[in-house]
């Protein structure tokens, strides 16, 4: 995927070498649209802000979605500096002080366990008020195609099915709590989109026979996220399918959220990087860059080869013979001293020389956010608003 003009400027126009990460909110605006023309006109729709924290981000799709959905303190305050208009806070491990500061901000709480259902008794009633949470359930068999999966298998996260009726007696015994429905969040990066439908057809119809049998008065069914996007290639989760698939769902009395980071973020980040230095050794050519996986670790934590496109630089400000390589593949590499600082393998390149820029699409999110950023202490890439 080739960066729009608008990109493409903002990145010619910064110092060199470069190294940048571009966000364009008018891409994150223009996501949330499509999302949101995928689901039932009733639902919900949430930005997930683990996938990328940046202010400008989370205030521009604060905005264009529903509201956000937290998993830490820090990003609870994110969420509140971006005047969101509905907080969801959830994560398997949430400590008192966060309770307390979910409850002061009016954030729905998903609970993850008997103990912290206990917990978020005594921080209700501490704070003079009564909290109506979700119970964040691990299925006995709800998993969907996708990676990382985090239902229907031994996860941290969530109350086992099992032990959900012990848990919803439990409930029923504290004061403070209300339990108003279930977080059903299953899987990360699902590209089928018939399938996810089905996922959400089966988790109204699980949550109202599972509020039925255990007396509990259901409004909130919280589907979570996990909407792909194949960073190998252009494709994403067809929303036209999910669409489709979701358009015959009986909403009635039932306030479904949906709480995707992913394909709300990815498109709308560009990640740029300078070529340093071109090598070849024991047959293989490298691109050196000014950048590298402390910057945008996704391709090495799940261990793929993330495409480019090369922008090329004219200026050469050195008095000998410009470095090239032309019609062969090539490895990006940073500028990390380890051999698994690798962004792309074998990747074609008709031309590219030193001083070239290299410019990853699609990693708008889980790029800079889930990245080890001072390993070897090299400075930061700067980060350009469109
Ligand atoms: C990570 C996460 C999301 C967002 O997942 P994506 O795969 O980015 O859509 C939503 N809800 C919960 C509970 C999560 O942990």
């Amino acid at each position: 995927m080739r960066p729009p003009e608008p990109v493409a400027a903002a990145l010619r126009a910064l110092p060199r070498p470069v190294c940048a990460y571009v966000y364009d909110t008018a891409a994150l605006r223009g996501r949330a649209a499509a999302v949101r023309a995928a689901l039932p006109p009733a639902a919900t729709l949430l930005y997930a802000v683990k996938a990328n924290g940046h202010p400008d981000v989370v205030r521009t799709l604060a905005a264009a979605c529903d509201g956000l959905e937290v998993a830490s303190g820090g990003e609870l305050a994110l969420a509140v500096a971006a005047g969101a208009r509905r907080i969801v806070f959830g994560g398997p491990a949430k400590t008192d002080a966060e309770l307390a500061a979910a409850l002061a901000a009016r954030a729905q709480l998903n609970v993850e366990s008997g103990h912290e259902l206990r917990r978020v008794d005594v921080a209700a009633r501490a704070a003079g008020t009564t909290a109506a949470v979700t119970v964040r359930v691990n299925r006995a068999g709800a998993a969907l195609p996708g990676s990382h999966a985090m239902t229907g298998t031994a996860t941290p996260f969530g109350v086992d099915e099992k032990d959900l009726p012990a848990v919803l007696a439990l409930a029923a015994t504290l004061p403070a709590v209300q339990v108003t429905g279930f977080h059903l969040h299953a899987v990360s990066n699902n590209l089928d989109a018939t399938a996810h439908a089905a996922f959400v057809a089966d988790a109204l119809t699980w949550s109202r026979q599972c509020a039925a049998a255990h007396g509990i008065d259901l409004h909130v069914v919280n589907v979570g996220g996990g909407l792909g996007v194949d960073y190998t290639g252009d494709a994403t989760i067809d929303l036209g399918a999910l669409r489709s698939g979701l358009a015959g769902l009986d909403l009635t009395g039932v306030d479904l959220i949906v709480e995707p980071g992913r394909i709300l973020a990815a498109d709308a980040g560009w990640y740029a990087a300078e070529v340093l230095d071109l090598k070849h050794t024991h047959g293989r050519w490298f691109a050196v860059l000014r950048g590298g996986t402390h910057h945008f670790r996704l391709p090495a934590a799940w261990g793929y080869s993330h495409p480019f496109t090369v922008l090329p630089v004219d200026a050469w400000p050195y008095d000998w013979a410009r470095p090239e390589i032309g019609n062969t593949a090539v490895d990006a590499v940073g500028e990390l001293c380890t051999p698994r600082d690798v962004l792309a393998r074998d990747h074609p390149v008709d031309r590219l020389r030193v001083g070239d820029i290299l410019v990853f699409a699609r990693t708008g999110a889980y790029g800079w956010d889930i990245s080890h950023h001072d390993f070897l202490h090299h400075p930061h890439p700067r980060f350009v608003v469109l």
